[in-house]
């Protein structure tokens, strides 16, 4: 790509390339362990990382980020990236969210088939493992049972500048807290009475030292393991030996974990000093999120719109979801450019809408075939036709399927006494600097202009002579006479000059199509940001839906193709709803940048 920009954590990692920082790993783990497992076959000299959604929603442009990071660097480094589905959280999560990210991120371009293994994982498969792990950390006196109630935790974890408050179950035994700890596992305690603490330090500065919980009671079916446990490892405590087993070399997480890091160390050690786990471990580094104005990116809020049905579903064209943009008409490449021209950073900042759609104009311009597409049509009738060509005839024209590519061959339609124009190309007193069609002007002073002359884009020019109006005065019918030897392409057609020039569609041979026209969602660029509600910016006009008329190369196109409707935009065949017979479009976006305008 052209955009390839260095960044810190490229610098980090050719920096631990060059030291053979992970020439010579080793790493435990049992035989018959799934964890064990996890590892694939010994590969030393490679960078590993990993892209951990949790599955519990949809997969957004942030994630976008992340997924183009990760798998990006392991691309350009000779590693490899693991798709990982952190599934630590079973009330949450459903099999439905992780199909629809192993579709996303493949769909992205990505892939975690690398030299004959397949690095896809689930966080659940380790649950063993994490048990195995927690046993040893309260023997080994790292680790206790705490049955304070929920209330009690919270107050006697502190605050900032406010130390903690050691529990009182802090100072039992590791043989009392195994045995209370199996308890745990056995379900003879009910869901919330006890949680397993980390043992580390009530006083620590950094609050995610007080003694983190690891170890939570859930009575929730997971969707990967059933109903076989009923206690579950906290996030915080799972991630760390995720990354460890499968040997990730950099996790790469978003800033708000920065104050966890040296909980991630100090697990990792201890779990070395053990014997579970080997150096070197993984380290943990941070960037920022991607904050993109006009869009949330909390899958929470993005649920809510799903759920109060705001929007259609996730794959709602105005989503920023991945199966959204994609529905909406993004390319992969074009999500891939963005993400490599934001590149990556260590401070939070907003990127503007237009960066997004500018990456997506970039890739089109150069691919998408273009097409005229009458989007509020009226008609145009030629006066004089039947007089110069003969009733009921037309007249074969031509233009590029994309002009940067002439190899693309070129596209077919007619010209006739009747054709679909827009609307907004008729005025009847034109303003100043309106060079479309206008029919004789009489000044106040009596003075005359002709009617206005204007070209039909790859046909004729024709000059306006009127128009006609229904009963409640609404135009009906725009009225012009064409100019002869006038035919673009044919020599001498320049000869009469135009300052117009319209894009036009022929009744006869014209498509009728659904055109959904899209707007931002949101008329606030920070639509939740300092306690805002986000469906207080709620854009009531974010889809408008009109009947167009579309040029007939456009009745052979599948879902998914992708075209400029000249003047108009970049549409694409709408991937839910189009059929040939009924033929509907999405306007992915305008030609030029409207945001913050
Ligand atoms: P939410 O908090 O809305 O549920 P999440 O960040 O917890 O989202 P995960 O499924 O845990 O969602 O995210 C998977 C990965 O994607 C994480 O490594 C996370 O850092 C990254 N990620 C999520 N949102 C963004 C974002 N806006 N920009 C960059 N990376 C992101
Ligand atoms: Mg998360
Ligand atoms: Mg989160």
């Amino acid at each position: 790509t052209d955009h390839k920009q260095s960044n810190f954590l490229r610098q980090i990692i050719e920096n631990d390339l060059a030291q053979g920082t992970y020439a010579s790993r080793h790493w435990g783990g049992s035989p018959g362990d799934a964890a064990h497992h996890a590892q694939g076959p010994s590969d030393p000299a490679r960078v590993r990382l990993r892209f951990p959604p949790e599955p519990n929603g949809y997969l957004h442009v942030g994630h976008a980020k992340s997924i183009c990071l990760n798998f990006g660097l392991a691309r350009d480094y000779g590693g490899v990236c693991h798709l990982r589905f952190d599934d630590t959280n079973p009330e949450k999560e459903d099999q439905e969210y992780v199909a629809s990210i192993v579709d996303s991120v493949r769909w992205l371009g990505f892939n975690w088939e690398s030299g004959g293994t397949a690095h896809l994982y689930q966080a659940s498969d380790y649950f063993d493992f994490m048990y195995r792990a927690a046993e040893y950390l309260v023997g080994a006196g790292h680790a206790y049972v705490d049955e304070q109630t929920p209330e009690e935790m919270r107050a006697n974890r502190g605050d900032f500048g406010k130390p903690g408050v050691d529990s009182p179950f802090r100072t039992r035994t590791p043989a009392e807290n195994l045995a209370r700890f199996r308890e745990m596992r056995d379900g003879k305690l009910a869901d919330g009475a006890a949680v397993l603490r980390a043992k580390i330090d009530m006083a620590s500065p950094n609050i995610n030292m007080r003694d983190p919980a690891i170890y939570r009671i859930r009575r929730a079916t997971h969707h990967n393991t059933g109903d076989r446990w009923c206690i579950y490892p906290m996030y915080t405590y799972a991630h760390p030996i995720e990354d460890a087993l499968e040997q990730i070399t950099h996790s790469i997480c978003t800033l708000e974990f920065e104050d966890q890091r040296p909980f991630y160390d100090w697990l990792l050690e201890r779990l070395a000093e053990g014997g579970l786990l080997s150096a070197p471990p993984p380290r943990q580094y941070e960037f920022a999120r991607l904050n993109l104005t006009y869009v949330i990116t909390s899958k929470r809020k993005l649920a809510q719109l799903v759920n109060e049905q705001r929007v259609s579903g996730w794959d709602d064209p105005r989503m920023p979801t991945i199966v959204g943009l994609r529905r909406r008409g993004y390319t992969a490449e074009a999500i891939q450019l963005f993400a490599e021209r934001i590149g990556v950073t260590k401070s939070d900042s907003w990127i503007d809408y237009s960066t997004l759609e500018g990456a997506l104009r970039d890739t089109l311009d150069a691919t998408a075939k273009r097409a005229m597409a009458v989007l509020d049509p009226v008609k145009l009738v030629i006066t004089n036709w039947d007089a110069l060509h003969g009733a009921g005839t037309l007249d074969a024209c031509s233009a590029p399927l994309n002009p940067h590519d002439p190899a693309q061959g070129r596209r077919q339609f007619q010209f006739g006494r009747e054709l679909w124009i827009e609307r907004t190309d008729y005025e009847e007193t034109p303003p100043k600097g309106f060079h479309r069609l206008y029919p004789p002007q009489t000044a106040a002073d009596g003075s005359t202009k002709p009617g206005n002359r204007v070209r039909l884009k790859y046909g004729h020019v024709v000059q306006c002579t009127g128009a006609v109006r229904d009963a409640e005065g609404r135009i009906t019918e725009v009225h012009a006479e064409l100019v002869p030897d006038t035919k673009s392409g044919t020599p001498g057609a320049d000869a009469v000059k135009v300052k117009g020039v319209i894009t036009w569609v022929g009744v006869h041979d014209a498509v009728p199509a659904e055109v959904r026209l899209y707007e931002r969602l949101f008329n606030d660029p920070h639509p939740d940001a300092g306690g805002k509600n986000f469906l207080d910016s709620l854009n009531p006009d974010s889809l408008r839906t009109v009947q167009a008329y579309l040029e007939p190369s456009l009745a052979s196109a599948s879902v998914d193709d992708r075209f400029q409707f000249e003047r108009h935009g970049y549409f694409v065949a709408d991937r839910r709803d189009h059929h040939p017979d009924k033929p509907v479009f999405n306007r992915t976006t305008g030609l030029k940048d409207s945001w913050g305008k």
